[in-house]
């Protein structure tokens, strides 16, 4: 198998067997091998009967259906699962990804990159989708120091040796671009047509903000410090017992030459700092037991002669 496409889909019943006849359109046209990888995430409304149909017709559409709800990432880790392909493609199930751009993915595969992501140049989203968008990739880049644009974008190609090492749940679809660079995978990105969403709605609204942020931190954390937990939190443990140690000792000086400290203001950040930087390393090394029982590996090898 040449390539698979996987869709994540949530209520698009009027976008699904559109989208199927301009990807057959594509696929046709490029003479590979494919497989077409609808994942039905919980639908309630007439997705899956849609999906159904098309599986009869054409047995190179594969559905896998959630039994709820379970979100993209967990979409996507189950349509990774199914896949066959040796390049795999994901693509939003709305219409608004071009399958038109499927050979220039393939081209950019071609020059060695493990994943090819989208940048939706020309974006047709409404303002409130765009602007903080264009924030967060800006604060993804600084943070995580992958050189994309656009790390949310659902249109992507991967080499298979990278989705075979990608784990991710929630909502940390957006941040796949740090994960799989984290990994030690090329990471490019070609731009690519955008359309605006014709039928069904938008799933996330503004609340994906401060989801957004917090797995920012948590990719962050877990990109660097996973299999280290102690080199996060022991230092800033360490510097606080210095500082409460540092302020303990001045204390102590002056208890001797002036005396009578019992309600400095002092003393009691002298203990905070002091309990404080204990717990930050006792939560280290609580991280460290964690690491230590789930030693799983976490190398990815290239190549082995
Ligand atoms: N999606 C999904 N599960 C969800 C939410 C969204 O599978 O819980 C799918 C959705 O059907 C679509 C894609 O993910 O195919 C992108 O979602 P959407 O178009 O709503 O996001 P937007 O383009 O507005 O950022
Ligand atoms: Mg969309």
């Amino acid at each position: 198998m040449d390539i698979s496409i996987i869709i994540p889909v949530y209520n698009e019943q009027d976008n699904v067997s559109l989208l199927h006849s301009e990807l057959k359109k594509v696929l046709n046209s490029i003479k590979k091998s494919y497989e077409m990888i609808f994942v039905d995430d919980g639908s309630n409304d007439n997705t899956l009967k849609r999906l159904e149909e098309l599986n009869r017709k054409d047995k190179r559409i594969r559905v896998v259906s959630f039994a709820r709800n379970f979100g993209k990432a967990s979409a996507l880790m189950a349509g990774f699962k199914e896949s066959k392909g040796s390049i795999i493609f994901t693509m939003d199930g709305d219409l608004q990804d071009d399958p038109k751009e499927i050979p220039n993915f393939i081209k950019k595969i071609g020059e060695g990159y493990d994943l090819v992501n989208g940048w939706k140049f020309v974006r047709h989203d409404p303002l409130g989708k765009t602007m903080p968008s264009k924030f967060f990739n800006f604060l993804t880049r600084k943070i995580t120091g992958v050189n994309v644009h656009d790390s949310n974008c659902g249109f992507k190609a991967y080499k298979r040796q990278v989705i075979q090492n990608i784990k991710i749940h929630g909502e940390l679809h957006r941040y796949i671009p740090s994960i799989v660079r984290w990994k030690g995978f090329r990471v490019g990105e070609i731009k690519v047509e955008h359309h605006p969403r014709r039928y069904g709605k938008s799933k996330y609204g503004v609340e994906r903000l401060m989801k957004g942020f917090l797995d920012l931190i948590t990719v962050r954390f877990i990109t660097k410090y996973t299999r280290r937990p102690l080199h996060f939190f022991g230092p800033i443990g360490i510097l606080s017992i210095l500082l409460g140690f540092i302020a303990g000792a001045y204390l102590t000086w002056q208890w001797f030459t002036i005396g009578g400290i019992g309600n400095r203001p002092m003393l009691f950040l002298s203990v905070l700092l002091i309990v404080v930087g204990v717990q930050f390393i006792s939560l280290g090394l609580l991280g460290e037991m964690i690491a230590n029982m789930n030693p799983k590996e976490d190398y990815v090898i290239k190549k082995k002669l």
